[in-house]
């Protein structure tokens, strides 16, 4: 195999720091005026969630809840209801609970500590790091699919980061930190926030744009001449799936402050227009869906389950 150049973390640092200074995205939530509540919002909703359909859905919660308690007086189902078609929304639910945990536990303001941010619903040990990271300047490790997938090509010199994070990836996160000097962290800060955008703009998963890379002179993965990832990433299959057929049933409730008839949510025949469009439509899509009642049967009592949904006599409705 050919060698691998040596590695100048100094200049690493300086490369990928200064491209993201330049190139990185103007994004509301690293605006210095964004507080560490926009900044945890959008944490939660960019977990599994492009940026580009996060961005609208984040604008809407933050003019509506601008403060954790503004979003901790409000019913769950309305948290689940805002989060609209971002997916996952059980994220929306532990949301809501967090912020009612850090009116009642924090006085309102999100805690600074990683360890505090860890005790709160939702929030794991990647959340709980950027958001001190990027809240509050504490050099906290940071590491995500992005981060994982340059380290794997640029410092280990594999196509693909391993399918799930390993204790390796982590050390190796921890050992390319910039120490944390006179300047308390925010080079460090600056780093995990350049290398996460480096992996969404041009170390991408599908076709890295290695031409525009401003470290391709040390990447280790050039170097080796590319070689192909040493595993067959699997797709994530979503017709057909529970996960659609889940959404597509939060997207009736979302669509009515009517409770639904539980009957109605499952049945595959066509629907009878109930007069308001929207829930219509999202009626219409959930019957279109190629599932069966069995199908449709289970993801419901996942949802009432999950606490995504509750039954009450007059039907299925978002959570109160
Ligand atoms: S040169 Fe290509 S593979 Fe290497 S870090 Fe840059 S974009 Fe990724």
């Amino acid at each position: 195999m050919p060698p691998t150049p040596p590695l100048d973390l100094d200049a690493l640092h300086h490369d990928i720091t200064g491209w993201f200074a330049t190139e990185g995205r103007n994004l509301p939530w690293r605006s210095p005026q964004c507080g560490a509540w926009g900044i945890m919002v959008s944490e939660f909703m960019l977990q599994q969630t492009p940026v580009a359909r996060v961005l609208p859905v984040w604008e809407e919660w933050m003019r509506r809840w601008p403060e954790p308690a503004a979003l901790a007086a409000e019913p769950a189902g309305e948290a689940v209801r805002a989060w609209g078609r971002l997916g996952y929304p059980r994220r929306a639910l532990r949301l809501s609970e967090a912020a009612r945990r850090i009116v009642e536990e924090h006085e309102g303001e999100v805690p600074s500590s990683p360890a505090d941010l860890l005790a709160l619903p939702g929030v794991g040990s990647y959340t709980a790091a950027a958001i001190a990271c990027f809240a509050f300047g504490q050099p906290e490790t940071v590491v995500d699919t992005n981060i994982r997938r340059v380290h794997a090509r640029l410092v280990s010199g594999k196509a693909l980061a391993e399918p799930s994070p390993t204790a390796a990836e982590a050390r190796l996160a921890g050992d390319l930190m910039p120490a944390t000097g006179d300047d308390g962290g925010d080079l460090a800060c600056a780093w995990n926030a350049a290398v996460m955008e480096l992996g969404a703009l041009i170390c991408t998963a599908r076709s890295p744009r290695c031409a525009e890379c401003p470290v391709s002179a040390s990447c280790a993965w050039i170097a080796r001449g590319r070689p192909e990832p040493h595993y067959t990433p699997k797709g994530q299959p979503w017709a057909g799936t529970d996960r659609q057929v889940r959404g597509a049933m939060m997207a009736v409730l979302r669509a009515s402050d009517d409770p639904q008839p539980a009957d109605l949510l499952v049945d595959t025949a066509p629907p009878e227009s109930g007069g308001d469009a929207e829930s219509d439509s999202a009626f219409q899509r959930l019957r279109s869906l190629a599932a069966g009642a069995e199908q449709r049967r289970r993801c419901l009592a996942g949802l009432l389950r999950d606490g995504l949904a509750v039954e009450t006599e007059a039907g299925i409705t978002l959570p109160h």
